[in-house]
């Protein structure tokens, strides 16, 4: 088991990616604290399959002065956390010019801001022990961007340079931080798109298919584990080669 031992922190747990990557997390041998706003329906059996190893907080991301109370309050029940997975998203797309301040505030906080606030908590925690993975959730379209997304793009653009900059900073105390940026995930995100936009989609990608919540986790997987104990301050984009 790769997560022997180790205490993981998961935003946005309760569905898609994040569920997928703390079950994945919690087979390695972790224990999760996963956060999202609504606990997932399933909680309690949830709860008894994994025999303790799992935790819910039930936290609103998008008030983000109540985040380092949030992200305090977990670190004092866990102890310690040796992973930390920035997942929560959201999406408000609108073409630019139609977008409102308000829609554009509210993406950069639940998806940037928050996530800075949560890695400033447990990072300096990490930083202590000197040991700590932090993987956050980005886009491929905050590498190339994507027309009604402004606001989603300059979130996944933001978590780019966030983890790079916050490597370098702990790379030193051996904590490190590394992005993920999915491509076209089949999810409760992609799920309201039309069918014939799908269709479309998928013809661009090289391997035919959208990716499904697993790939992500085993890419997250490599980077919380030992297994990428030489890599900090990079972007994976796992995207079925959809941009080369
Ligand atoms: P999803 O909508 O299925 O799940 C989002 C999760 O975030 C849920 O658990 C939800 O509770 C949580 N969340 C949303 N707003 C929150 C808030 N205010 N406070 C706390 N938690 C909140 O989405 P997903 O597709 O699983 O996406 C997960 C991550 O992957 C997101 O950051 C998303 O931007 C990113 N991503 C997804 C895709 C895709 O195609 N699905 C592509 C690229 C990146």
């Amino acid at each position: 088991m790769k997560l022997e031992n180790k205490k993981a922190l998961i935003t946005g747990a309760s569905r898609g990616i994040g569920r997928a990557i703390a079950d994945l997390f919690l087979a390695e041998g972790a224990e999760i604290w996963g956060l999202g706003t609504r606990p997932p329906e399933d909680l309690n059996s949830r709860i008894e399959a994994a025999a303790g190893k799992f935790h819910w907080i039930s936290a609103d991301l998008s008030d983000v002065e109540a985040v380092e109370g949030i992200s305090t309050q977990a670190l004092k029940e866990a102890g310690t956390f040796d992973i930390l997975v920035n997942n929560a998203g959201i999406t408000r797309d609108n073409l630019a010019f139609r977008m409102t301040l308000e829609d554009f505030r509210r993406v950069l906080d639940v998806n940037l801001s928050s996530a800075f606030m949560i890695a400033r908590t447990l990072g300096r925690d990490m930083i202590r022990n000197r040991r700590g993975s932090i993987i956050n959730m980005s886009s491929v379209v905050g590498i190339h961007g994507n027309g009604g997304q402004a606001n989603y793009a300059a979130s996944k653009a933001g978590l780019i340079g966030l983890t790079k900059s916050l490597a370098r900073e702990t790379a030193p105390r051996n904590v490190r931080v590394n992005a993920i940026a999915p491509g076209f995930i089949e999810t409760d995100m992609t799920k309201a798109l039309e069918d014939t936009l799908k269709e479309k989609m998928v013809e661009q990608i090289p391997l035919k298919r959208m990716g499904k919540p697993g790939d992500i986790a085993g890419t997250a997987l490599f980077l919380a584990s030992d297994d990428s104990a030489y890599i900090t301050g990079q972007v994976f984009a796992v995207d079925g080669g959809m941009f080369m």
